[in-house]
């Protein structure tokens, strides 16, 4: 019988409570009194209060399974088998009590013992960083791993920016030779494969990273460890991918259902259907918190992965709402350790819908546009949309310049982007002139520069950082 997710999930408790730990329930996707973080996206990230001194724990051995976001990875979604924009990291943290010796000794024992998840060790690698000896001394000589699957790695040194830091050891279990073998220079836990899959992080910190940006040794040492939940289900439920585990399937089965498709027939098909069911629990969980969509900060990453989610449903021909059907799949997978979705289930609905709804008009506009542009550039006998075309698409009717090239593929088209680049640096330019007469307006002399060039960083940052999100 294959164990379920919300089994691995109660399992990994239950062994840290054996263990003298005391469970913390999930904190909220949005960070409270934290500046650095946009998102949760880490086990860690709503316990930095205790990694850094700030309150002492009751109890200094604590575990969690924390939901969390992470957008850095969506370009992933859909195409390794392993990433999410939500998911859920599991971690046990010491606060100044027991260090790497217990950390790693206790990962090897719930991984592999038949009482907790069973895992073949021959199946298990390891990476450390090249200068923690006594990581390699545990690995090695008190749990036995051979040399040859504890892989030395520079990058194994963890930095979430302001909060904790220090070494790492992270877990891969081996999904098998045919996904890639030693011809493949990237095939080594850690590499660019899909063969090792990453599924647990131990973080051995030692220093505070100050918001300075300097580093400086906790007063104690402290343990955090995240293993990605989704990831262990692919492993214990012996499928090809965290979207073919019981976290996923009900999701995708409804979206087919919905689309008249089938999953696991073509390729396009099945990346559409896995965009589709992460970002809707994205989508759901970050709603059942609070976040509503809007043009800036959270509420446009929302919108973002709204409108993509919606974009790719358009791939398997829904072009009516649909997206919001789906909240009560996700509350039902996740009610019995998430309840929030269950609890809001009508508010959520009413939100993604009336989104969906606004989406799908700004969309069905854009496209009666987009067709006026390609008759005309046919016309002209051109099979390409001018960036001046598509850079009025983008500022007039918010269409962004992928969509656009989506659309204009399908008809046969391409979209001069160099073109678009150009009217996209000279509208920055007119938007800077202008705001340098304002200023100039107001600051007389000397002062003007820097006002200038600080404003500019900050503006760049910010846009830098969402508008990743296609
Ligand atoms: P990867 O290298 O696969 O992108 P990571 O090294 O960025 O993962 P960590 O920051 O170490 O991940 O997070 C701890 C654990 O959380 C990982 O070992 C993995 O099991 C899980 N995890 C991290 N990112 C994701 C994600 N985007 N989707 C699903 N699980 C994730
Ligand atoms: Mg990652
Ligand atoms: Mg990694
Ligand atoms: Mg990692």
């Amino acid at each position: 019988l294959k164990m379920k997710a919300s089994e691995i999930r109660r399992k990994f408790l239950d062994f840290f409570v054996e263990k003298g730990h005391r469970v913390e329930p999930s904190a909220s996707l949005v960070p409270v009194d934290d500046p650095s973080l946009l998102w949760i996206n880490s086990g860690v990230a709503t316990l930095k209060k205790y990694f850094d001194g700030r309150l002492t724990p009751e109890n200094p051995r604590i575990v969690n399974a924390q939901k969390s976001i992470r957008t850095n990875d969506i370009e992933n979604v859909g195409y390794t088998a392993r990433h999410h924009t939500f998911f859920e990291m599991m971690g046990n943290f010491s606060i100044g009590d027991y260090f790497k010796e217990e950390a790693i000794t206790w990962a090897w024992e719930f991984l592999t013992s038949p009482k907790w998840m069973g895992l073949e060790p021959e199946k298990l690698s390891v990476t450390i960083h090249p200068e923690d000896e006594e990581a390699y001394r545990i690995w090695h000589e008190k749990i036995g791993i051979p040399e040859e699957r504890i892989v030395k790695l520079e990058e194994n040194f963890w930095d979430i920016g302001e909060g904790p830091s220090g070494p790492n050891t992270e877990i891969f279990y081996d999904l098998g030779e045919e996904l890639c073998d030693s011809s493949d220079p990237e095939c080594y836990p850690g590499g660019e494969n899909e063969r090792f899959l990453e599924v647990w992080n131990l973080v051995f910190s030692q220093f505070n990273h100050n918001p300075d940006g300097t580093y400086t040794p906790l007063p104690k040492k402290n343990i955090d460890t995240g293993m990605g939940l989704e990831r262990m289900a692919l492993v214990l439920q012996k499928v090809r991918t965290n979207y073919d585990t019981d976290l996923f399937q009900p999701i995708i089965q409804a979206t087919c259902k919905k689309a008249g498709v089938q999953y696991g027939v073509d390729k396009e098909t099945d990346i559409a259907l896995k965009v589709i069911a992460d970002h809707i629990r994205t989508v759901v969980f970050a709603v059942a918190d609070g976040v509503l969509p809007s043009n800036e900060g959270r509420g446009y990453v929302l919108r973002r992965l709204l409108r993509r989610a919606v974009r790719y449903g358009r791939k398997l021909g829904m072009d009516r709402p649909f997206l919001f059907e789906l909240t009560g799949v996700v509350a039902e997978i996740m009610k019995d350790y998430y309840p929030e979705p269950a609890d809001k289930q009508d508010f959520v609905e009413r939100v993604i819908r009336g989104e969906e709804e606004r989406f799908l008009e700004t969309l069905s506009e854009g496209l009666r546009i987009l067709e006026d542009v390609i008759q005309t550039a046919k016309a002209e006998g051109r099979s390409e949309i001018s960036g001046e075309e598509a850079f009025k698409l983008y500022d007039t009717y918010g269409f962004p310049l992928d969509l656009t090239e989506d659309f204009a593929r399908e008809q046969g088209f391409t979209v001069d982007r160099q073109g678009f680049d150009k009217e996209m640096a000279s509208q920055r330019e007119r938007a800077r002139t202008a705001r340098q007469e304002i200023d100039s307006m107001k600051v007389q002399g000397g002062a003007l520069n820097d006002l200038e060039v600080n404003s500019q960083f900050v503006g760049y940052r910010e846009t830098d950082k969402e508008t990743h999100i296609a």
